[in-house]
């Protein structure tokens, strides 16, 4: 084909491409085109995510856009690839995986790769598809954005779009593919692919290509003698364990965290089987394959420390002294438990930290887990009756009055002299009113299903801002209905 003849039939999407990930050359990842799909539509799109990599305003008229988003047409300057990883999935080595329907176009010049989820077979689809369907997409969608929205860091979403091409699941369903964007979609399991190849000259680029792109502290690090590589499993595992600090004080839990599923910047990524908890329970398991409870709500920090000891496996022929990798793991069990204090402190308005703090956080948990309360309408509430003294609504959702009472006796003990506005504003800004809960996702996305994409929108607008109090949005923000629970979500749909 001459050059002529690609540009014309390619899309231009106003970002300039440099090489990125791909520079580090072919034993990474395979050049490949996405698998076009008919008919495209828009679903849902982020004009934040826009703002980010700097796409013109009317990005989204073009018709070409749509296409090239959805695979269906090729992307000027952009030289697809998808990437080689492998991963223990469930506590069990996996072997090789890889981006099996994630073609990444590159990365801008801004810093930003991008990615479609969904675009089509690649040699790492291991008898897959390559497909995503709507509704899965519409979830990864909407919860990448309203994570970014509880200023919790994660892989964002330009968009989805979809086509009416048939994918088959357990019924038959329709395709769609999500724009993903982040500084890097590398995982552990990047790693651990070519550790257990015994490849340590790509292993070492690897890690190279990571630290100096995004973790150049470490290349002047005094920690660990001055070993770099030390250094960066420290790194990342102090960013792992504030992650996982923010996941669970908001109630978020990941239903796939598999090595391949954590990503090497501290970044929530694969959005699959996710939930944000309803009522409290700590043991509570989001993903219907997982019926060992391997991914339980309260298992996740040890699964995440779990993970990065595989990370550090994987790094050890680089730090080259296993001593040395136990080391860099250690500060995760204080950075967890520091994180976590600090961040259930602010949900409860308090600024300093005070000897009996960890009761207090315990202490209502503990209620919560046993009246089995809704996570986030409490919060919201107490932040609420911070405000403007009235504790009726709070106390509302207890069937144990007592205990709470007992709680809240503690609780006001502790606040004593404390600046009620200010106490209550951090409050406000530290307990959301809008969480992608299960039945909210499903509504919009059985709107979608029948052409009406109003719902993700209208859900969009509020996740982004979710400590905000949108006024007339009250329905977005109550008890889930009692269908909410019979709602099931597996593995890779
Ligand atoms: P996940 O648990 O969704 O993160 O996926 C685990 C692995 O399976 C990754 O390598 C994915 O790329 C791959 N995978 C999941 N779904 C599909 C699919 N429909 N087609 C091809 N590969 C897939
Ligand atoms: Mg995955």
């Amino acid at each position: 084909m001459s050059l002529l003849a690609e540009d014309t039939e390619a899309a231009d999407l106003g970002l300039r491409w440099k090489p990125g990930f791909a520079a580090l050359g072919p034993a990474f990842f395979t050049e490949l085109r996405p698998t076009p799909l008919p008919d495209s539509y828009w679903v849902g799109r982020s004009e934040a995510v826009a703002g980010e990599l700097g796409l013109p305003t009317d990005w989204h008229e073009s018709k070409a856009t749509l296409a090239a988003l959805t695979g269906s047409m090729p992307v000027a300057g952009a030289r697809p690839i998808a990437t080689v990883y492998s991963g223990h999935q469930f506590g069990v080595w996996a072997g090789q995986l890889g981006d099996g329907r994630a073609i990444m176009l590159g990365e801008t010049e801004g810093g930003l790769e991008v990615q479609l989820k969904g675009a089509g077979r690649t040699p790492y689809s291991r008898g897959g598809d390559g497909r995503a369907v709507l509704r899965s997409s519409i979830r990864e969608f909407l919860c990448s954005e309203a994570m970014h929205g509880l200023g919790i860091p994660t892989t964002r979403a330009l968009c989805v779009t979809g086509s009416d091409a048939p994918v088959y699941r357990e019924e038959i369903e329709s395709a769609a593919v999500v724009t993903r964007v982040a500084p890097s979609f590398v995982r552990f399991g990047h790693f651990e692919h070519f550790a257990a190849n015994q490849r340590d000259e790509e292993l070492r680029a690897l890690a190279d290509y990571v630290i100096d792109r995004y973790y150049p502290a470490c290349r002047t690090t005094d920690r660990f003698g001055g070993n770099a590589y030390a250094a960066f499993l420290e790194a990342v595992s102090e960013r792992t364990a504030a992650l996982l600090a923010q996941w669970q004080a908001v109630g978020f839990c990941h239903g796939v965290m598999n090595t391949d599923n954590m990503s090497i910047l501290g970044l929530t990524i694969d959005y699959g089987p996710f939930q944000f908890l309803d009522g409290f329970d700590p043991r509570h398991i989001c993903n219907h394959s997982d019926t060992q409870g391997r991914y339980a709500f309260n298992q996740q920090p040890n699964v995440a420390y779990w993970n990065l000891f595989c990370l550090a496996q994987a790094l050890l022929p680089l730090i080259g002294d296993q001593e040395v990798a136990v080391a860099a793991l250690e500060s995760y069990k204080t950075v967890f438990p520091n994180e976590f204090e600090g961040r259930m402190r602010a949900k409860l308005g308090l600024t300093q930290a005070a000897e009996g703090d960890r009761p207090l956080i315990e202490g209502v948990l503990k209620l919560l887990a046993a009246g089995k309360v809704d996570y986030t309408i409490f919060w919201r509430r107490l932040s609420g009756y911070m405000a403007d003294g009235n504790v009726e609504p709070v106390r509302d959702v207890f069937l144990d009055r007592a205990g709470f009472d007992a709680w809240l006796l503690s609780f006001s003990q502790r606040h004593a002299g404390t600046d009620r506005a200010l106490a209550a504003e951090l409050m406000r800004r530290s307990n959301p009113k809008f969480v992608l809960r299960n039945h909210l996702g499903q509504q919009a996305i059985e709107a979608s299903q029948q052409k009406d994409h109003s719902g993700v929108a209208t859900l969009l607008a509020l996740l982004q801002t979710p400590f905000e109090e949108h006024p007339g949005a009250d329905a977005y923000a109550g008890f889930p209905p009692d269908w909410a629970s019979t709602i099931e979500i597996s593995c890779s749909s």
